[in-house]
């Protein structure tokens, strides 16, 4: 059994399909005279299968999705068939003696350099296309299976160094039944990706990839974050029987689908739901959420190679307002960088991604893009209770010069006639500590605030989010965070506007026991949590929890207020699944 960091929760118990780490070192391997003939063979047919992988994947994407999307592909057909290239592989195999492999990295090498070089960005865009060629055709000549999760025939449990969000967007939920990587933390985005298929998750398991081979029968416990590689039987068939016992009380829980969300004396919290794509909506409905307190948008522009015009975002904020209607639905504008990318936007590679040019600091920096996205936005506030917030505000000139766009937009829009809500919200994620700090100045230019503690801690503790070494730092329950928490939702107050939180902080059972006494207005956690979420706010009277958060507040380490909540949450609602952590490990052996 190995530990990792519980990501997803849910057991699944199936077949590991091992993920090849994305630079696998080429060999290096040296060749007779006699050899290079049959070597140049083997070039020329994997030229001819990645021709016909691609010339497939094209006819598949412009039937599916359209014409213009199949016209990339031409270019990687470009690549493949540049006489050049072929040319100076075949003569420096002969000239070498090295095998293909390797001398086919070293000229993609040299032309990604060059191209990289050119001060064109149309060239500059080819490097992408050249990266993607060659990875296939080295795929191919080192006799790989295609990695690609959304191909897979059977179910598996997918193991992976890492998976980017992306990856994870492309996974088939009939098909992956879980996931377990080396790297990664509970708020990483492939974590939060992972809750929004709802399926069992571990992350930060280190070696990982290195234990398990391909067809290994693994346990996968996103409860505990723990993992077995093929148990023996008394443990499998304990997990079966954990499996059934923990699917058994979910279901349970779905009875509370149509009741309020409020505590035992009648305060009525707001139990809202985050999404990343538009299709999860059935799911919010089934959990029972009272609407949308985060949409992530930037889902939207992964996956693909152009940007999401201003008419698809338009149908796809109309559908989510719509179906969430009379529930409101917080929009986020785009949040890239940090640990979520796309290539074709020319995001330059940094030293600290999580402190560099992402979310509202490029939004702003590229107006066209985020104007874009704010009329989408607007047009769409017609058609439901839509309101909109800003990520990464750091203080208020950003807040003002995000709200003042929002304004031409407005204005535009007005001039043409086209219709949008007058009197759609404006909030703020408080999500950096210079944020919290000022969030009295800021609480006067918006309608709400959201907190987001994914970011909020990361930064406050100086604690990377998707880091498994330093995992172990990154507290929802440090008192800075506490007391972080308590100044934000004080401030809002005093100034009358609402607070909510979308961080995960808000999904754990025993901390939303905690933020029910903060006072926090709005919870939004991921679709799966509600029922739990929604549990706890109902068996706990206000004044119960105001005490629990005052005790909390007196404690003087994270350990200590973790395990003082989780015990409170023991006394509450014995069956959650934090109040019956501490039982279970004592139960188990795990190294
Ligand atoms: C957060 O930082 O808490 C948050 C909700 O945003 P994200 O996880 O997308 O950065
Ligand atoms: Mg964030």
């Amino acid at each position: 059994m190995f530990k990792g960091i519980a990501a997803s929760p849910g057991i699944a118990i199936g077949k590991a399909y091992v993920l090849r780490q994305e630079d696998t070192p080429v060999p290096k391997r040296e060749m007779r005279e006699s050899d290079v003939p049959s070597e140049i063979v083997r070039f020329e047919e994997a030229l001819i299968k990645t021709r016909a992988e691609i010339l497939e994947t094209q006819k598949k994407i412009s039937t599916e999705i359209g014409e213009s999307y199949g016209e990339i592909f031409t270019a990687h057909r470009m690549v493949l068939e540049d006489r050049a290239m072929i040319e100076e592989v075949i003569s420096k195999l002969k000239k070498e003696q090295l095998c293909v492999e390797y001398i086919f990295s070293e000229v993609l090498k040299k032309y990604t350099e060059v191209f990289s070089r050119i001060d064109d960005e149309y060239l500059k865009e080819r490097v992408s296309d050249i990266h993607d060629v060659g990875k296939r055709l080295l795929r191919n000549l080192l006799g790989k299976e295609r990695d690609i999760l959304s191909e897979l025939k059977e179910e598996v449990i997918v193991v992976a160094h890492d998976l980017s969000p992306s990856d994870t967007a492309m996974m088939h939920k009939e098909k992956v039944i879980a996931f377990i990587t080396d790297i990664g933390g509970r708020t990483s985005h492939t974590a939060i990706m992972a809750r929004s298929l709802e399926i069992p998750a571990v992350v930060g398991l280190e070696v990982v990839t290195r234990t398990v081979k391909n067809g290994d029968l693994l346990i996968v416990d996103g409860n505990h974050g723990v993992v077995g590689v093929n148990p023996d039987s008394s443990v499998l068939n304990e997990y079966k029987k954990e499996k059934e016992t923990f699917e058994e009380f979910e279901k349970g829980l779905l009875k509370l689908k149509d009741l309020p969300s409020q505590t035992l004396d009648g305060h009525v919290i707001e139990l809202a739901a985050n999404i990343e794509l538009p299709e999860e909506i059935p799911s919010v409905i089934a959990h029972g959420a009272s609407g949308i307190g985060l949409f992530r948008t930037e889902f939207f522009y992964l996956n693909r190679k152009d940007l999401p015009t201003e008419d698809e975002q338009y149908e796809a904020y109309k559908y989510v307002a719509s179906q969430a209607y009379p529930n409101h639905v917080i929009i986020r504008t785009l949040d890239l960088g940090g640990d979520k990318f796309i290539s074709h936007l020319d995001f330059p590679s940094e030293m600290n991604p999580f402190l560099g040019w992402r979310a509202i600091r490029f939004c702003l920096a590229k107006p066209d893009i985020f104007k874009m996205q704010l009329r989408a936005i607007l047009r769409a506030s017609i058609h439901g209770n839509l309101k909109v917030m800003y990520p990464m505000i750091s203080g208020i000139e950003e807040l003002r010069e995000a709200n003042g766009i929002l304004n031409e937009v407005r204005e535009e829009l007005r001039s043409k006639g086209v219709p949008f809500a007058e009197k759609m919200e404006v909030g703020a994620m408080i999500e950096i500590p210079s944020a919290a700090m000022v969030c009295d100045i800021l609480a006067h230019e918006v309608d709400f605030f959201s907190i987001g503690t994914n970011d909020l801690i990361q930064y406050s503790l100086a604690v990377d989010r998707i880091n498994e070494k330093v995992a172990y730092l990154y507290e929802p329950t440090h008192p800075a965070i506490l007391r972080l928490i308590k100044g934000i939702i004080e401030a809002g107050h005093t100034a009358g506007i609402w607070v909510g939180m979308c961080g995960e902080m808000v999904s754990e059972p025993h901390l939303a026991l905690l933020l029910v006494g903060l006072g926090l207005d709005e919870f939004s956690v991921s679709p799966v949590a509600i029922p739990e979420v929604k549990e706890v706010v109902r068996s706990v009277y206000l004044s119960h929890a105001k005490e629990i958060a005052r005790e909390a507040l007196n404690l003087k380490t994270g350990k200590e207020v973790d395990i003082f909540l989780r015990n409170k949450l023991k006394e509450l609602v014995p069956n959650l699944r934090n109040a019956k952590d501490a039982m279970w490990e004592e139960g188990h052996e795990i190294r």
